[in-house]
């Protein structure tokens, strides 16, 4: 293995946080099935899934590109008020007439919930990772921007009742990338922050805000070739992984070495 000049060693990590959105639960793919469900049901005459029109608006909806969703976690508007407005925005992308595009609330609130939990599952990596890093004597627990007890009921939901440290940016005082979540979650570790590595699909939020709280950043790209191990990406000044199954490959190294030390 080639060690480039400015590339760190392998942090010598006792402790995991994971984000739990687009981390381990494949929010998007149920997002995309409970807006496709409700687009039809507010506007039957809605652009086909698949369609240029269709992809941009869900993906627009999904990805929250006019930071809605983030105006919640700020406190500055609630989850139904950013719900109803990113559901205006999608709508409108859309094209629907403008007596179409005011999202019906009952459409966009429980009913879409009752559709996007439907669809709540975890990537197929999390299981298999989880216990991997359970048999390494690994601690393990999630930090997600949201409210921790409705973020502590989906991840029971998907099947995460193992994993009992979950903070939520409610709890924590302040959502990430702010260090409390991240600060709070290793106290709840009972570990140093160099002794945690933090995993999230987001940089601005997971990367960034770990790094900044003295935690071992790791940037999952999902969809990127997979090395089969945590790649130091100079850029983002993080470790980087396509896939959370690499992650082991730390604590392996380190058996590795210690072995050939003997
Ligand atoms: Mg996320």
């Amino acid at each position: 293995m080639t060690h480039h000049p400015g590339t760190p060693s392998a942090p010598r990590v006792e402790g995991v946080l994971f984000d739990l959105d687009d981390t381990l639960l494949d929010l998007r793919t149920a997002q995309l099935a409970a807006f496709t469900a409700t687009v039809r049901r507010q506007w039957p005459q809605a652009p086909d899934v698949g369609s240029r029109r269709f992809d941009d608006a869900a993906h627009h909806f999904a990805a929250d590109v006019a930071g809605h969703y983030q105006r919640y976690v700020a406190g500055e508007t609630d989850f139904t008020g950013q719900r109803l407005a990113r559901a205006r925005d999608a709508l409108t992308q859309l094209g629907a007439p403008e007596a179409l595009a005011v999202p019906r609330p009952e459409l966009w609130t429980d009913a879409y919930e009752a559709e996007v939990r439907s669809h709540w599952a975890l990537f197929e990596d999390v299981a298999p990772t989880l216990e991997a890093l359970r048999r390494r004597g690994v601690a393990v627990g999630i930090i997600t921007n949201n409210v921790e007890a409705y973020q502590r009921g989906k991840a029971d939901t998907i099947g995460l009742t193992d994993v009992r440290v979950l903070v939520g940016s409610d709890t924590a005082g302040a959502p990430k990338p702010d260090p409390a979540p991240f600060l709070e979650a290793c106290r709840r570790l009972d570990l140093a922050p160099a002794q945690v590595a933090c995993v999230g699909d987001s940089l601005t939020h997971d990367v960034r805000g770990a790094a900044a709280a003295g935690l071992v950043p790791v940037w999952l790209r999902r969809g990127l070739p997979d090395a089969g191990r945590p790649v130091w990406e100079p850029e983002a000044a993080a470790w980087q992984v396509a896939g959370l199954g690499a992650l082991t490959a730390w604590w392996d190294a380190d058996l590795a070495s210690r072995e050939e030390m003997g």
